[in-house]
């Protein structure tokens, strides 16, 4: 069985010596709760909850798969008894507000657990995560008594919630959906309509299930602009607010899968379904964003929790096993072989799944303060520009850290070679589970858009510029630090390249929007690439600065600078692939006709 231990040495380094978060903490109204002890504290316990709790359930989970038996799913064996322990620990009430029964700590500190649940078992934690964001809808856009009546249940972690857009003819291009919204007399609406792909749609871990539905009222406009947003529990609340008769919705099958065999994909049915309104009318697509928000970075941190538990049972393997002898002589001539920890290319393989895993929790945790600011923040101007930056960030988040997340899981099968293959070691299963990342909540192709399109060229580049002056600033004051100069300089100048690429598309743009979508990917993995650059480049000097101090854990420091040169020397050139691919432009992806695709097959 794979083994998982938390990072929380690498969290340390991270959120105490890189971003300062005990500083960062005590600027928030009711950041001391969230003290340097009370935070090494949870994380621990939380580290023990995913390792000794989620992990063995992991293999079982995806063997076992879901069941749906007269329309109610059970969850694999075991899944009840650890959401019963979750909700116990006061897990999904952690950075919830104290006016909905939270705890009131900074939603930074849920993230960094939510990487030891995904690194851990995945497929489980797609039950509470779902209800983080339904909990966000209803906390900006709900009244006060749909608050009482399920924000404050989600919060204790005893109903859950789900996020129901996705209908068979429409998942990206919501203004299709067909779902219709009918008012009943006492202010209530009638629900209609298939959904499908439904996370936790249906399942036997919590009393009720909390769907927010997308759905049309009988007079709304055509498009995305006729979209309204219902809340429609599956048990209807009675007097005291504890789950009475049963609503209209229910489970018409579960989609067998390629991966996340453990949580429930539900086809869900509402037929008459009692909804209530959430927000305005026809104005459900802007409240949807609130919660999309929080699960595209939550998915994310899924890409980030694979890679990290890809990589240390590679890295278990790699020292472990032996073949053939390294190209310089042996390393260990008393065993029959040399482990294959020897050879380069596995160790190419290992430092990019390190990379990424070290890279992508930098960059987790940097985006994790801007949430903090723009929940908890007092400051305007800093607030404005924190939002300004997670808006740019959170594409980045998503789709980056889970397309290289599905490479790092990737490798992590090539390290084991055809073990990797088998599924008792468990690595094909983190490849399987990492696929959908790069689909749900917005395909990457739809977060580059997002990125390039809404994100950068609608602001003029304002937002980009909010970033790439912070990266300027920092590599100004190191240019006379001799010491990082083969971190800094690189990265001024990609810095700078950055911004001129994005003005060239902006031109081209102007004269053919279809640059626009041929860019975009490339666009996106660029960015990502120096956005790691940029927290490669400071987590380098920190550790520079550590060794210069004189330090106990030098070992530690010095594979942190080690990682970030492998970083950019065999990492950060894949820009150059990437700004040469989009500079190519439209011409080659536009200039065959749809029907000349499939010239080379006859039908
Ligand atoms: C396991 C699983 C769980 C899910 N959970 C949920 C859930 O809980 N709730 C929910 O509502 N949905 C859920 N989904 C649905 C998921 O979010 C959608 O599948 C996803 O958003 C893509 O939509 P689609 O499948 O309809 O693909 P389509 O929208 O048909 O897209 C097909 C392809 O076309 C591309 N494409 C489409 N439009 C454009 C464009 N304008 N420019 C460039 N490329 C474009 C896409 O990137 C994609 O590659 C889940 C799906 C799965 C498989």
């Amino acid at each position: 069985m794979p083994d998982y231990q938390a990072p929380l040495r690498d969290l340390r380094f991270v959120m105490d010596e890189m971003l300062d978060y005990p500083a960062h903490y005590a600027r928030l109204p009711g950041g001391e709760e969230a003290s340097p002890d009370v935070v090494a504290a949870i994380l621990e316990e939380g580290a023990r909850f995913a390792r000794e709790v989620l992990l063995p359930l992991n293999q079982s989970g995806d063997r076992e798969g879901c069941l749906l038996e007269g329309g109610e799913v059970k969850a694999p064996k075991g899944f009840k008894e650890a959401y019963a322990q979750y909700v116990e620990g006061g897990w999904p009430s952690l950075a919830a507000d104290p006016a909905h029964g939270g705890q009131g700590l900074p939603p930074s500190l849920a993230m960094v657990l939510n990487e030891m649940v995904c690194a851990t078992n995945l497929a489980w934690g797609m039950y509470p995560g779902l209800s983080h964001g339904a909990a966000d809808a209803l906390r900006h856009h709900g009244t006060e008594e749909q608050q009482a009546t399920y924000l404050t249940r989600l919060v204790e972690g005893t109903w859950t919630g789900t996020m129901c857009l996705t209908e068979p003819h429409c998942g990206t291009d919501l203004g299709l959906i067909k779902t219709r919204a009918v008012p009943n007399d006492e202010g209530s609406y009638a629900v209609t309509g298939t959904k499908i792909f439904i996370s936790a749609g249906e399942h036997d871990l919590a009393e009720n299930i909390v769907h927010l539905v997308l759905a049309k009222l009988p007079d709304a406009p055509e498009g995305s602009r006729g979209i309204s947003l219902f809340v429609v529990p599956k048990f209807l609340p009675d007097a005291e607010g504890n789950p009475g008769e049963r609503n209209g919705v229910v489970c018409g099958s579960l989609e067998h899968k390629m991966g996340i065999h453990g949580n429930a994909t539900c086809v869900m049915n509402f037929d008459a379904a009692k909804g209530y309104l959430v927000g305005a009318p026809n104005k459900g697509l802007a409240c949807m964003f609130t919660m999309m928000n929080a699960a595209r970075i939550g998915v994310g941190i899924q890409g980030l929790g694979l890679t990290e538990a890809s990589f240390q049972n590679a890295l278990a393997y790699a020292r472990d096993r032996l073949q053939m002898r390294a190209l310089g002589g042996p390393k260990s001539p008393e065993k029959a072989a040399d482990p294959i920890i020897v050879h380069p290319d596995v160790r190419r393989m290992l430092l990019t799944q390190k990379a990424f895993a070290e890279g992508g929790r930098m960059l987790v945790l940097y985006t994790a303060q801007m949430i903090d600011s723009v929940e908890h923040g007092t400051d305007a101007d800093e607030k404005a520009r924190a939002e300004t930056l997670l808006g740019l960030l959170t594409p980045i988040v998503k789709a980056f850290l889970t397309e290289v997340g599905f490479e790092a899981t990737n490798e992590g099968v090539q390290v084991f070679g055809g073990h990797g293959f088998i599924q008792e070691w468990g690595m094909e299963q983190l490849v399987r589970d990492a696929r959908i990342t790069r689909l749900y909540e917005g395909t990457t192709g739809i977060q580059a858009l997002d990125l390039l399109g809404r994100k950068v060229l609608m602001s003029q580049g304002e937002s980009l510029k909010v970033f790439t002056r912070e990266i300027h600033k920092f590599c100004q004051a190191e240019e006379g630090n001799g010491e990082l100069a083969e971190f800094v300089r690189p990265l001024a100048k990609l810095n700078q390249e950055w911004g001129e690429m994005t003005m060239a598309i902006g031109m081209k743009a102007m004269s053919d929007r279809e640059e626009v979508g041929a860019a975009s990917v490339d666009y996106l993995m660029y960015s990502g690439y120096v956005t790691l650059a940029y927290l490669f480049a400071r987590a380098a000097k920190q550790a520079r600065m550590a060794l210069s101090e004189g330090t106990f854990d030098a070992a530690f420091y010095r594979a942190k600078l080690d990682t970030a040169r492998f970083f950019y020397q065999r990492l950060l050139p894949r820009t150059r692939a990437h700004k040469a691919a989009l500079e190519a432009g439209a011409e080659s992806l536009m200039a065959i006709g749809a029907e000349d695709f499939g010239l080379g097959f006859e039908i």
